[in-house]
């Protein structure tokens, strides 16, 4: 009895651990609350995407969103070095005119730069946002 004094749990301890052990069940209880509860679910789903639109710009705006995405930005350049350096040298070229804006080469949408080979910095293909993507998936 003592012992127990030292170590004692709260109930949010214990609940947490039994959410621990009982995962299936936990998924599967949710699981069916949703089926019998759609109108909650969408509601629920409308309010947080509504709230995360505010959230999100608000976050990006701030000192500490953009802190955040600024290491982000690091990160991805030492991960990908020769992405980031096809694509600087790229947009340079664009800049001094030496290469040209183009469209989607698939459907003649609004288009971003994709490097086949990111050797060769100016072999550029402009592919949209959805079919950039989708080369990339196949890739
Ligand atoms: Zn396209
Ligand atoms: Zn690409």
């Amino acid at each position: 009895m003592e012992k127990r004094s030292t170590n004692r749990k709260s109930r949010s301890d214990y609940y947490r651990d039994w959410v621990a052990k009982n995962r299936e069940r936990v998924r599967e209880y949710k699981r069916e609350w949703k089926l019998r509860n759609p109108d909650k679910v969408k509601a629920a789903r409308e309010r947080n995407s509504q709230w995360m639109k505010g959230y999100l710009k608000e976050y990006a705006n701030s000192p500490e969103g953009k802190e955040v995405n600024k290491r982000a930005h690091e990160a991805y350049k030492q991960r990908f070095p020769d992405r980031v350096r096809a694509r600087s040298i790229a947009n340079n070229a664009l800049i001094a005119g030496e290469m040209e804006y183009g469209e989607c080469e698939v459907c003649g949408c609004k288009a971003e730069m994709h490097h086949d080979d990111y050797d060769f910095p100016l072999d550029v293909r402009w592919l949209c946002f959805q079919h950039h993507r989708e080369v990339h998936r196949e890739v």
